[in-house]
């Protein structure tokens, strides 16, 4: 088995297995090979990593937050010295090309972890004057977090969520998605490697159960979850009976604006990055481009001709530029929307069928696809695909295309192409969506906080807003003269 792990579960500072809990298996989804054989965590091992993050946490928050940094900056100098083995880990594990994920998964990751090393130093309270008597603010670690992600950016997520609970002095147990369970494992070994006591970062395997135990336990104070809108739900009801915060990143259908002074080749970019990079597989994209109708034509003219060069391929060939979905289930998924875009009556420009590609016959490959016609109200147009299928509209005024960019539940990101410096920055004020890039798109710059608007999520992650949700306000008021009672 070509990335095998040690064992199932990292706990305690040491790989652990449970033969008990439910078997699954990992796949290279290019081949359909399997990669790995693992283990569901049972309610016994749920509880051995709860009470080794309780230990580990109140270690580890009593140490100074410049000594955290230390831990976190040695974590992610390690995972920079090894970004080639963990990138080739990712590519096994999700089927993304090599060309993406020697520069966006584990070295997103070192940057995150990188960027809370520095400021775990600096997280400190206020000081409030009251004539006399004072009071001040600590900013004080939750206690033990939960994380759970999705397998479209497994070590970048368990990244983003660890670096910023850990700086803050909380503990976590992380749970990948069981389509993806591999590199959380590696974060692990290199956090512990690079210092950080037993216990304070633990990986438990297994499906929405174990999930749901995690986010259900009485001695959990925290959760963060990357997921769907489905799940993000069922999350937030089941944290509300103890009142736990919750940070949910899901879904989106967000939109691309290219207005009709836009540069049509960075629109075209843009729309090409925030449509097909991780083969359409991230909650971010712009699967909604909206093109002013004067440039339309140009727009899809420019646009096909660069879709059509896209090389599929062997994911770990450094030529390839666009591998399969993740799984099986997925490509079904996908392609069922593909279908629907037709039924629908939107005109299929290019793509819209599964990929065989020789050598990988049993891989998940599809096509990318671009649907121009596309009405508002069709399905195409308003769920979320999560999958290389690009559904192009016209619009003639800047207030219509306010109004259609906003017709959607979502409001995870949003993209506005235009020369019009005011115009630009008119336009994303009134886009309703928690990110927004003007002529760029699906940049994730760590300084830089991400989260959704509306159903795309609550709380950010990412730059300093991240340590808000990760720490708890304590106040202390103190008496400088005699204390009083009116009776
Ligand atoms: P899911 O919502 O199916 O799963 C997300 C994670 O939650 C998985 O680890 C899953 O376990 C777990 N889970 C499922 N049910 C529960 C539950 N009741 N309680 C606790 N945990 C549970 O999402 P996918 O993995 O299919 O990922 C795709 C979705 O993620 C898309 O909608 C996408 O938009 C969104 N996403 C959002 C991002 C953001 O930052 N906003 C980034 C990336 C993806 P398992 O799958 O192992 O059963």
């Amino acid at each position: 088995m070509r990335a095998q792990p040690p064992a199932s579960h990292f706990i305690d500072g040491v790989f652990h297995e449970d033969v008990e809990g439910a078997p699954f298996e990992s796949l290279y989804p290019a081949t359909g090979e399997v990669i790995a054989r693992l283990h569901a965590a049972t309610p016994a091992a749920i509880e051995l990593a709860i009470a080794a993050a309780r230990r580990g946490q109140e270690e580890w928050a009593a140490m100074p937050g410049a000594e955290r940094g230390r831990v976190l900056r040695r974590a992610a100098a390690i995972m920079r010295e090894r970004n080639r083995e963990l990138s080739e880990l990712e590519t096994l594990d999700t089927g993304k090309p090599i060309a993406e994920t020697l520069v966006a998964d584990a070295a997103s990751g070192a940057d995150c972890l990188d960027y809370f090393a520095s400021l775990a130093a600096d997280i400190r309270g206020d000081y409030i004057d009251l004539g006399g008597s004072f009071a001040y603010t600590r900013r004080e670690p939750l206690g033990v977090c939960v994380g759970i992600g999705a397998w479209n950016y497994p070590i970048q997520i368990a990244s983003w969520k660890a670096a910023p609970a850990l700086a803050c002095g909380n503990a976590m147990i992380f749970k990948p998605s069981e389509t993806t369970p591999l590199s959380a494992l590696k974060l692990a070994e290199i956090l512990s490697e690079a210092g950080l006591p037993k216990g304070v970062f633990n990986v438990l395997q297994g499906s929405g159960e174990v999930g749901a135990a995690l986010v259900s336990h009485p001695l959990v104070d925290k959760v963060s979850v990357t997921g769907s809108v489905a799940t993000g739900s069922r999350v937030m009801a089941a944290a509300s009976a103890d009142i736990k915060p919750v940070t949910l990143e899901l879904g989106g259908k967000s939109p691309i604006v290219v207005f009709a002074d836009a540069d049509l080749d960075a629109a075209v970019s843009g729309a090409i990055l925030g449509n097909f990079y991780s083969a359409g597989q991230i909650c971010s994209n712009g699967t909604r481009v909206f093109v002013e109708r004067s440039v339309r034509a140009a727009f899809v003219e420019k646009l096909l001709a660069r879709v059509a060069k896209i090389r599929l391929g062997d994911p770990l060939s450094e030529a390839t530029d666009m591998g399969p979905l993740v799984s099986e289930a997925q490509r079904v998924r996908v392609l069922s929307y593909m279908w629907l875009g037709e039924e629908e009556g939107a005109k299929l420009e290019c793509g819209g069928k599964a990929a065989v590609l020789p050598g990988m016959v049993e891989g998940f490959f599809v096509q990318p696809t671009v649907f121009t016609d596309v009405r508002d109200d069709m399905r195409i147009a308003r769920e979320e695909i999560f999958g290389p299928v690009m559904s192009v509209f016209d619009f003639d005024t800047e207030e219509e295309v306010v109004a259609r960019a906003n017709g959607t539940e979502f409001g995870l990101a949003a993209g506005v192409f235009t020369r019009d410096i005011q115009r630009g920055h008119r336009v994303v004020a009134k886009l309703k969506a928690g990110t927004c890039w003007i002529n760029a798109y699906n940049l994730t710059p760590v300084e830089m906080p991400f989260g959704g608007a509306r159903r795309s999520g609550i709380g950010r992650e990412n730059g300093r807003a991240a340590i808000e949700h990760y720490s708890q306000v304590k106040s202390v008021y103190v008496e400088m003269g005699q204390a009083a009672s009116p009776y």
